[in-house]
């Protein structure tokens, strides 16, 4: 089982530090991204385990999808990831959310920080959302985005967690039974030792829960510095570039957290992102490899006659170039908004992108399984997890970043490991397709 996550019978190497549950997907690549610049050797798993931790890093993140479910299912799926972390390890727990404080009116932020407390036995936390590279920052606990306050900034309209009150002690208080305390721009200027002071003057009021103020990274490290002995932090990705400092002592690769086994083998591009950077990604991209387009009626009139030319496609390319490098090749069911729309209106909204995604997630089965592919970059948040649970992946390594939020990975559960970057629709530069290769571990 060289490739698992299980490493029973193996010598047993050094426990992770920190745990972390991410509510969704790509927020958990996100954070494991942030803890590997910031020199934590991290890996990301996809959901809950159910074997142990193949041992040597310093962080994990379970990827849940936990952010709009009902608050019952949430906080059991949380506090399963607790316990599993908890086995492995771990010694403080992080739960992460989105930097928007993406919540329905019924939680799941306050009840799910609950139920990790109650679980953790400890009686005070921190709630931090602030990211300040991508302009989320808190003063005074009210939370701004863009510049703007939260209900201004287009959240307010957002179809599954409109957010219409930007006063996170508000916000959190409706969520919670615990009291719900501030620790405001005023101390964290003064420094972590301010910082703890107010930690504790909180809990002696009898305070469960601190909104945090920040506004700049630096905030963030001295936050950071003053959570080192929380069991709990909660945040949104920001906390955790200061987090690792903390155990700096303790981390043997921090120079080379990002460093992942180099894998060799053929390359493709699958995208059913229609996303406008996906699409602009696309046009660049078809200039520079061979490219396949998938249409989704096409699709649904002869399914197996269009993963078949798209594979052959891929195959003569393959073939084409037995001998030397002939880079990726591109299939994508990517189109504009007016052809996406004839297609959900023939086909069904729901119907048209579940058909894509099943046919974007056996042709990656079938590159990987028969074509020798072993370089694969994914575009679309949907299609990225059709993709990685056809193919079996449990847990991702985390390498460096080939733009902010896209890291290359290398996976783990695959019969053999392959390096993976997973894209979310609006990521990436321009020349994202092309320029990934170039940054492969
Ligand atoms: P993003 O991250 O850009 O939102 P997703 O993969 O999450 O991308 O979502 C895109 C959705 O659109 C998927 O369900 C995909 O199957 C669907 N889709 C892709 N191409 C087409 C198409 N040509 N017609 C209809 N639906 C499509």
């Amino acid at each position: 089982m060289a490739n698992s996550l299980s490493t029973a019978g193996e010598r047993p190497r050094a426990r992770p530090i920190l745990g972390c549950i991410a509510d969704d997907f790509t927020g958990a690549t996100d954070l494991a991204s942030q803890l590997v610049s910031a020199g934590m050797r991290t890996l990301q798993t996809i959901g809950v385990p159910d074997t142990p931790l193949e041992a040597g890093v310093d962080a994990v993140v379970v990827a849940l999808k936990s952010r709009t479910i009902p608050a019952s299912e949430a906080i059991k799926q949380s506090i399963q990831a607790l316990d599993w972390l908890r086995e492995q390890g771990c010694e403080q727990f992080y739960f992460k959310y989105c930097s928007t404080f993406d919540s329905t009116p019924a939680g799941n932020i306050g009840p799910v920080t609950e139920a990790l407390m109650d679980a953790l036995g400890t009686d005070f936390t921190v709630a931090c959302p602030a990211l300040p590279a991508n302009r989320r920052s808190v003063f005074n606990g009210y939370l701004f985005a863009n510049g703007v306050l939260l209900n201004e900034s287009g959240m307010q309209d957002h179809p599954l967690t409109p957010m219409t009150d930007a006063n996170l002690v508000r916000v959190l208080g409706a969520q919670t039974t615990r009291e719900i305390g501030l620790i405001d721009y005023a101390t964290l200027r003064q420094g972590d030792a301010a910082v703890t002071a107010r930690i504790e003057a909180l809990k002696a009021d009898g305070i469960g829960i601190a909104i945090c103020d920040a506004i700049d990274n630096e905030d963030l490290f001295v936050l950071a510095r003053a959570c080192r002995d929380l069991p709990l932090v909660t945040a949104g990705s920001g906390l955790a570039l200061g987090l690792p400092a903390n155990v700096a002592d303790r981390l043997n690769h921090r120079q080379d957290a990002a460093r992942l086994e180099p894998i060799a083998g053929r390359e493709a591009v699958l995208s059913g992102s229609c996303s406008r950077a996906t699409l602009a990604q696309i046009d660049h991209a078809k200039q520079h490899m061979p490219s396949f387009h998938l249409d989704a009626q096409a699709l649904h009139d002869d399914y197996a006659s269009v993963v078949d030319a798209a594979l052959a496609c891929a195959e003569a390319h393959f073939q084409a170039h037995a001998d030397d490098d002939g880079g990726p090749v591109l299939i994508y069911a990517s189109a504009a908004p007016e052809e996406v729309r004839q297609a959900q209106q023939r086909l069904g909204v729901q119907e048209a992108g579940e058909l894509v995604e099943r046919a974007l997630a056996d042709i990656a089965s079938e590159l990987v399984s028969r074509l020798g592919v072993r370089r694969l970059l994914v575009a679309g948040g949907e299609t990225s997890g059709a993709v990685v649970s056809a193919l079996g992946v449990q847990g991702l390594r985390i390498g460096e970043s080939i733009d902010p939020g896209v890291p290359w990975t290398t996976t783990l559960g695959t019969e053999a490991p392959l390096a993976l970057a997973l894209k979310s629709g609006n990521f990436g530069a321009t020349d994202f397709m092309t320029k990934a290769w170039k940054l492969m571990p």
